[in-house]
């Protein structure tokens, strides 16, 4: 159950109190805060933990409007955190959920190639998986394609079986759950613009300077706390730059709109059905994903939007293809980091800053896909890297 922050003061112990402080408190309730929260208090069961979200519900934005994959980590450049954090989180999602008996399924994956010209990038691909230590990938050609996929029509495909498809934002919550139950408080409704050191320690209190680190809500709410993680997605540039951080690298939002298949048509496709990817675009490229509730979704294209939480459809150009074979189905918006020079930032991207707030402030500043799938990774990573600039 989560709280507003006016609320929870009105619960704790039947006081109101205009501040309560923490030992961490963490900004932004997507799968990447909230995975993090969950991971810290288990380290640390003795200290206190605040998550802080701006919306009504946790993990609505990117984590809740995502393909729901669970990749197994081919794409990404050997050695590159991207690559490390996907292979191990994809093994421990599929734990966690066991655990907890959270629904998935492991559907599998093709990269299928349809082109002669296609067949040295899908090789490269296939190697690039090998470095990544993918488990259980194989090269299939024609024949091997119709028989993963009888209505799919290819030349050469990376077969990928331990691809699954799970529904993010039921895995976010459930780490919230986790979060929860383990002591941690989770406030929403609690619009973060300003990060700041105290002046003076809070009124009536015995703790002195304790907790300097002041986070205020657009409604003038605060909280208190000796150390601020933010995990803010689509606003991790603005989050970085109030806590007096770098702005770079800045956030530029692209919108991914879905097709979804018409229910007839479902039986055309059994598992994830991607195409060989083009250098010259940053995404995996427009894909077929049957989804938990038995739809199956094509998409996402990639157009810049306009709007960092915009889901509305502005432009569109497939319509005969539409009328054709499905109708048009949910979008999502992606937080691409763009560094100083207009370069797509890749990786992910975790710092803080200088000075008093920024030596108290780490901020997870790109985190684009496949974070969702390396949650549980990035939490162990960044909970190591909080541990140790903050000396807990
Ligand atoms: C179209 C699309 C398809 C994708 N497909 C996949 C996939 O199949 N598999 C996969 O692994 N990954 C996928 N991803 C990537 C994955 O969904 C994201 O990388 C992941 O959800 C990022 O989580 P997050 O917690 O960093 O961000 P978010 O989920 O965006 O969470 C950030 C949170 O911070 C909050 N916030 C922001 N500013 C403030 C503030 N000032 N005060 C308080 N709260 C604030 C926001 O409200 C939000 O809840 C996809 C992403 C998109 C967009």
């Amino acid at each position: 159950m989560f709280l507003s922050l006016k609320h929870y003061f009105k619960s704790e112990k039947g006081v109101t109190s205009p501040q309560i402080s923490y030992d961490v408190a963490i900004v932004g309730g997507g799968i990447v805060g909230l995975a993090t929260s969950r991971e810290l208090i288990l380290r640390h069961p003795n200290l206190s933990f605040i998550l802080v979200e701006k919306e009504k519900e946790l993990s609505l934005h990117q984590s809740g409007h995502n393909s729901g994959v669970i990749h197994s980590g081919i794409y990404y450049t050997p050695g590159s955190l991207k690559a490390r954090l996907c292979v191990r989180g994809a093994t421990l999602a599929y734990e966690y959920c066991d655990k907890k008996g959270l629904p998935y399924k492991k559907c599998g994956k093709l990269i299928v190639a349809v082109e002669q010209e296609e067949i040295p990038r899908l090789k490269a691909l296939y190697e690039r998986g090998l470095k990544n230590n993918v488990r259980d990938m194989s090269m299939v050609d024609a024949k091997g394609i119709r028989e993963r996929e009888p209505f799919c029509r290819g030349i050469m495909a990376i077969d990928s079986p331990y691809t699954g498809i799970v529904d993010w934002r039921m895995v976010a919550l459930r780490y919230g759950q986790d979060f929860e139950e383990a002591g941690g408080r989770i406030v929403t409704e609690f619009e973060v613009n300003d990060i700041s050191m105290a002046t003076e320690s809070p009124e009536g209190s015995t703790e002195g300077m304790k907790y300097p680190i002041v986070i205020r809500d657009t409604k003038g709410e605060e909280v208190r706390s000796r150390f601020v993680l933010t995990c803010g997605g689509l606003y991790s540039d603005r989050l970085s730059q109030i806590s007096g951080c770098s702005r770079e690298p800045r956030i530029v939002p692209f919108r991914g709109d879905y097709l979804v298949l018409k229910p007839e048509k479902h039986y055309l496709v059994k598992g994830n059905i991607y195409p060989v990817p083009d250098p010259r675009f940053p995404f995996l490229g427009v894909h077929f994903t049957p989804r938990m509730d038995g739809n199956v979704w094509l998409g996402p294209n990639a157009v810049l939007a306009f709007k960092r939480e915009g889901y509305k459809l502005f432009d569109f150009n497939a319509r005969d293809m539409v009328d054709a074979l499905s109708f048009r189905g949910p979008a999502g918006v992606r937080a691409q980091a763009l560094d100083r020079a207009g370069n797509l930032v890749d990786d992910f991207v975790f710092d803080g800053g200088v000075g008093d707030v920024g030596s108290r402030v780490l901020h997870v500043r790109n985190a684009p896909s496949p974070a969702a799938t390396s949650s549980l990774s990035i939490a162990e990573m960044v909970a190591d890297e909080v541990e140790k600039r903050f000396s807990l």
